[in-house]
């Protein structure tokens, strides 16, 4: 059995795909959390907040 996480945008809260342009990358504050980014967030610069650290940036 594989678990399977929706994978969510941490800007608009959509649902993202990594075939559609969507990035992954970890806080650069912690580095405890990945976020997913999708393409649209990604080109505007929308921001994203941590859950585990707090930490807000684009
Ligand atoms: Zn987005
Ligand atoms: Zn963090």
């Amino acid at each position: 059995m594989s678990e399977i996480k929706p994978q969510i945008c941490a800007s608009c809260g959509k649902i993202v795909s990594p075939e559609k342009g969507a990035v992954k990358f970890s806080c650069p504050s912690c580095h405890k959390y990945t976020f997913w980014r999708c393409e649209m967030c990604r080109s505007f610069s929308n921001t994203y907040k941590c859950p585990v650290c707090n930490f807000e940036g684009p």
